[in-house]
C-alpha cells in the first residue's frame, strides 16, 4: 500500500525530534511504499526571509543569519550521520554556497521581488529532504530524494502559486509507477510552467502532501506535527484545550482558515475531491490518537467544534448616510480591493446605520484604505460617505462547528461570556451556514477572550478564579494558608480553580501567571517588586484574566480609592477594609454601580461581623422581596470583650488596657470606645437596606465623657479614663442594680440609626452574650416578631479570612 506521511518543521527541528521521524518511517516502510513530504528544518524559512530582508536593507547582518541557518544545518549531520557523509556535506556546501550567492545579489542590486523570495525560501526544503533522505539511507531504509519541483506545476504567482492540477497530477502518477520504499519530497517547492521556482504559500508543505495523496488516490493522508490533533484552541494560548477526535472537511477548513496553523488551509481541497480522510498525528507521542478529517465527523462531536483566532488584522469602516444611495457600492469597493489582490477576511453590513465593516490583514491596511479613499473621492467630497477609518491591533476569533445552526443561544453564550470577561467586541460577523461565528477584538484580548469561550463551551464544569490579595498581615496569612488547603477540594468537588497570582504588602508585590506556589508567598513576597498601588492594578490589568479578585485585607484610605478603578476593568474587588462602605454615599453608591455595569463584584461581608454571614443574609432577605423594619445588633467584639469583663472589683481602666494588650481593640481604642467603628457597621447595614444615608446621619450616644473624647493622645486617653473610673462604676452599679447587662448596641429603624450603651434585661438575646460575640437581630414583613438572628465569633484572624474566602466564592457563583 502507498501511504504519504507530511512532516512539519516542527518535527525535524533537533536531531533528537528527526530520530521520532525515523522511528515512524522505519515502522511504515517495513510493509509499505511510503511518500514523505518534508517542511524545512524548524524556523529555517521564518530565517531565510529574514536574511533577505537584512540583505535587502544593505545590513551586513544577513552574513551571521545565512551562518546561523548553515551551521544549523551541519550541526544537524554530524549528530545523525556519524560517518561516511561526505556526499550530504558536498551536497551542502554546494546549496549554501549558491545560498550565500544568492543573499549577495540581493544585498548588492537591493532588489527582493516575489520570484527571488520564492528562490530563496525553496532551499530550506530542498536542503531538509536531502538530509532526511540520507538519514534513512544510514538506517538501512532503502530512499530516494524526489524533486517536487519536477512534479508540482504552478502558475506564477510568485509566493502563493496556484497548482495546475492538470499537469501535475500527470507527472505525479507518473513518477510514482513503481514507488521505491522511501520517497522523500520537499513539500512548499514548485514550479512554474516557465520553469521559475515558486512556492504554494507559507505553511504549503501540508498542501504538497495533499496535492500527492489527492493524485495517487491513497487511501489516508497524515499530517506530523508537534501536536496530537487539532485543538480545541491554539494550545500554546489555552492550556485546557483538548486534541478533537474528528472533524468534517468543512469545520477543519474554517478553523484552519482562521487562525489554526497546524493545517495549511488549501491542504484541505485536493482531499476533500478525492475524500480522502486526513490524520493529524504527533510526531513525538506517536500513539495519540490525533484528529482525523473526514466527510462526516462522530455524531459526537459537540456543536461547537474549536475556537480559533486569526492575529494581525485590520478593520476598515466606511460609514454614511449616503451609502444606500451609491450606484454599485458593494461591487466597487470589493472590486477595487481585489484587483489590488487583498483578501477580505470578515465583513460585516448594517444597512440601517449606513455602515460596513472589513476585516484585512494589518499588512494590507494602508493600501486599502488608500485605495477605498480614491475610489470613492467624489462621494467622500460630497459627504455622501466619510473618509474611512482604519483600525489596527485587533485579532479575529471565531467559534467553529457543523452542528451550531442546530443549538439555539450559541451566540448568546458567546457574546455574554465576551461581555462578563470585559471584552470589547469591535464586530461580528455569522454567515447563513452558521459554521463560523467570529468577531473581532483588540489583540490584547485573545488570550483571555479565547481562555472565556474555552471555559463557557468546553470546560463548562470547572471555573478559573485569578486572586490578587493586599494586605498580608494576620488575616491575609489566614486566608493564603485556607487557600492552600482548599485548592484541591476546590478543584475536585466544586470545580473551582482558585489560584493566587498576586500578592503585596506596603513595601514588595510578587506574581506569578501560573499561580503563586502558598508555600513560599512569603520568600517569593520578600524577594519581590518594590510595590506601588498604581503597579499593583497595572499588573493584573496586564495579566488581563477572566474572573480576576482584587482583595483588600488593608485598613488604608488609599487603596480604598483605587476600587472605582478595578471595577471598571471588570476587576472584582471584595473588601475587609471598611473605608469605601463607610465613605460618603455618593461613593458607596458609585461602586456598587460599577460593579453592575461592568460586570464585577463588589463584596464586603467581613466588615460586619468577620466571618458572620451578616450581609449575606441582609441581602437574601432584600432580594426576595422581603423589607427590613429593623435592626438591633452589637457589633462591636471589642467593646462586649470591654463591658463583660468589667466587674465592681476591677477598673474601667484596667480592663481596657488588657483589650488593648491582647489586641481585641484597635491600636487606638478611641476608635472602638467612641463608638465610631460601630457606627459604620449600621451605617453599612442600613445602606445594604437601601437606605442613602451617611455617617453624620447616626446619631452616636457616646459613653464616654468629654474629657475622655477631647484628649489628643491615647496616652492622655487612658489617664483620663483612671479620672473618670467612678463615673464608669456608676454605669455599671445602675446595671446591675436594675439586673441588666451593658451592651454597646447598634439600632436601624425604618432608616434611623443609633449607636450607644444600653442597659440589657436578663431575658433579652443580648444579655448572654459572651467574648468577642456578635450578634444581629433582623426584623422584617417575614419576621415580624421572632427575628432572623445571626450570632458567633466576630472578631479574629481565622473567622475573618474565612469570611473573606467565602466571599471568594460568592464571585465564582455568579
Ligand atoms: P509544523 O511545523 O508541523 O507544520 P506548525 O507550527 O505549522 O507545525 O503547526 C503546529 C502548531 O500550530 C502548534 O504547535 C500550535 O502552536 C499551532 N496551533 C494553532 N492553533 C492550533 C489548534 N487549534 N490546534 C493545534 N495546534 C494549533
Ligand atoms: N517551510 C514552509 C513555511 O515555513 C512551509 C511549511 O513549513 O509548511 O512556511
Ligand atoms: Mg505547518
Amino acid at each position: 500500500m502507498v501511504k504519504v506521511l507530511k512532516f512539519g518543521g516542527s518535527s525535524l527541528k533537533s536531531s533528537k525530534n528527526i530520530k521520532y521521524v525515523l522511528d515512524i518511517l522505519e515502522q511504515y516502510t517495513l510493509n509499505n511504499k511510503v511518500i514523505c513530504v518534508v517542511s524545512a528544518v524548524g524556523d529555517t524559512t521564518d530565517q531565510l526571509i529574514d536574511a533577505g530582508k537584512l540583505a535587502l536593507k544593505k545590513n551586513e547582518a544577513y552574513l551571521d543569519t545565512f551562518n546561523d541557518i548553515k551551521k544549523k544545518h551541519f550541526d544537524l549531520v554530524v549528530d545523525l550521520i556519524p560517518q561516511d557523509h561526505d556526499e550530504i556535506n558536498l551536497f551542502l556546501t554546494n546549496k549554501f554556497s549558491n545560498l550565500k550567492t544568492l543573499l549577495e545579489g540581493i544585498y548588492l542590486i537591493n532588489e527582493l521581488t516575489p520570484k527571488t523570495l520564492d528562490k530563496l525560501t525553496s532551499f530550506g526544503e530542498i536542503i531538509s529532504s536531502h538530509i532526511i533522505t540520507e538519514v534513512a539511507k544510514i538506517s538501512g531504509i532503502e530512499s530516494v530524494c524526489v524533486n517536487s519541483q519536477e512534479l508540482i506545476v504552478t502558475n506564477s504567482k510568485f509566493t502563493n502559486a496556484e497548482v495546475n492540477y492538470d499537469l501535475t497530477n500527470k507527472n505525479i502518477q507518473g513518477y510514482f509507477n513503481t514507488p521505491q520504499q522511501l520517497s522523500v519530497l520537499p513539500g512548499f517547492v514548485s514550479k512554474s510552467q516557465q520553469g521559475e521556482n515558486t512556492t504554494l504559500g507559507r505553511g504549503g508543505s501540508d498542501f504538497t502532501a495533499s496535492i500527492l495523496a489527492a493524485a495517487l488516490k491513497v487511501k489516508q493522508l497524515e499530517i506530523w506535527t508537534d501536536v496530537s490533533g487539532i485543538y480545541t484552541a491554539n494550545p500554546k494560548l489555552v492550556k485546557q484545550a483538548q486534541p478533537i477526535d474528528t472533524l468534517s472537511y468543512q469545520e477543519a477548513m474554517e478553523l484552519s482558515h482562521f487562525g489554526a496553523k497546524v493545517l495549511y488551509p488549501p491542504t484541505i481541497l485536493p482531499a476533500l475531491d478525492a475524500e480522502i480522510p486526513i490524520y493529524i498525528k504527533n510526531t513525538l507521542h506517536p500513539k495519540d490518537q490525533g484528529t482525523l478529517i473526514k466527510l462526516q465527523p462522530d455524531a459526537s462531536s459537540g456543536r461547537v467544534s474549536g475556537i480559533t483566532n486569526l492575529d494581525h488584522i485590520a478593520l476598515l469602516s466606511l460609514e454614511g448616510n449616503g451609502i444606500i444611495g451609491i450606484p454599485g457600492f458593494s461591487k466597487r469597493l470589493f472590486e477595487a480591493l481585489a484587483s489590488a489582490e487583498i483578501n477580505v477576511i470578515f465583513i460585516t453590513q448594517a444597512s440601517s446605520e449606513h455602515s460596513i465593516c472589513i476585516g484585512i490583514s494589518e499588512t494590507d491596511a494602508e493600501l486599502a484604505s488608500e485605495i477605498i479613499d480614491n475610489i470613492f473621492e467624489y462621494e467622500i467630497a460630497k459627504r455622501k460617505l466619510k473618509p474611512v477609518i482604519l483600525e489596527k491591533n485587533l485579532s479575529i476569533i471565531a467559534l467553529v462547528g457543523d452542528n451550531m445552526k442546530n443549538h439555539q443561544g450559541t451566540s448568546g453564550k458567546m457574546f455574554s461570556a465576551l461581555g462578563k470577561n470585559n471584552v470589547n467586541v469591535r464586530a461580528i460577523a455569522q454567515g447563513a451556514s452558521e459554521k463560523n461565528i467570529s468577531a473581532v477584538i483588540s489583540k490584547t484580548d485573545v488570550k483571555k477572550a479565547l481562555n472565556s469561550l474555552h471555559e463557557v463551551f468546553f470546560e463548562v464544569n470547572t471555573k478559573q478564579l485569578n486572586v490578587f490579595i493586599t494586605g498580608v498581615g494576620n488575616v491575609g496569612q489566614r486566608l493564603l494558608s485556607q487557600i492552600q488547603q482548599q485548592q484541591e477540594f476546590l478543584k475536585n468537588e466544586l470545580r473551582i480553580n482558585l489560584r493566587v497570582m498576586g500578592v503585596s504588602n506596603s513595601k514588595r508585590m510578587f506574581f506569578d501567571e501560573n499561580g503563586i506556589d502558598l508555600q513560599h508567598w512569603q520568600s517569593n513576597l520578600n524577594n519581590g517588586q518594590t510595590a506601588s498601588l498604581d503597579g499593583f492594578l497595572d499588573k493584573i490589568k496586564q495579566f488581563n484574566k477572566r474572573n480576576s479578585i482584587f482583595i483588600d485585607i488593608t485598613a488604608s484610605e488609599d487603596v480604598a480609592k483605587m476600587y472605582a478603578q478595578y471595577l471598571k476593568n471588570s476587576i472584582s474587588v471584595i473588601a475587609c477594609n471598611k473605608i469605601a462602605c463607610s465613605s460618603d454615599y455618593k461613593n458607596y453608591s458609585q461602586l456598587k454601580s460599577l460593579a453592575i455595569n461592568y460586570n464585577a463584584s463588589f463584596l464586603f461581608e467581613t466588615n460586619v461581623g468577620a466571618g458572620l454571614p451578616i450581609i449575606e443574609t441582609l441581602n437574601n432577605l432584600v432580594a426576595s422581596g422581603d423589607k427590613i423594619t429593623s435592626i438591633q445588633a452589637v457589633l462591636s467584639g471589642s467593646l462586649n470583650f470591654v463591658f463583660n469583663n468589667f466587674t465592681t472589683s476591677s477598673k474601667f481602666h484596667d480592663v481596657v488596657k488588657d483589650a488593648q494588650k491582647e489586641g481585641f481593640t484597635e491600636p487606638d481604642p478611641r476608635i472602638d470606645l467612641s463608638g465610631v467603628d460601630v457606627a459604620r457597621k449600621i451605617l453599612i447595614l442600613a445602606r445594604e437596606c437601601g437606605y442613602k444615608i451617611n455617617l453624620e446621619d447616626i446619631k452616636n450616644e457616646a459613653f464616654l465623657t468629654n474629657k475622655n473624647l477631647k484628649t489628643d493622645s491615647v496616652e492622655d486617653f487612658f489617664s483620663t479614663l483612671k479620672e473618670e473610673e467612678p463615673y464608669f462604676q456608676s454605669l455599671l452599679h445602675s446595671a446591675l442594680k436594675n439586673d441588666s447587662q451593658l451592651k454597646y448596641v447598634a439600632e436601624l429603624t425604618n432608616g434611623n440609626a443609633k449607636v450607644g450603651l444600653r442597659e440589657i434585661p436578663k431575658d433579652h438575646p443580648f444579655y448572654n452574650l459572651d467574648g468577642k460575640d456578635n450578634i444581629v437581630m433582623f426584623y422584617s414583613y417575614r419576621y415580624p416578631k421572632q427575628p432572623i438572628i445571626v450570632k458567633g465569633a466576630g472578631a479574629g484572624a481565622d473567622v475573618t479570612a474565612s469570611g473573606l474566602f467565602s466571599d471568594i466564592i460568592r464571585v465564582s457563583n455568579k
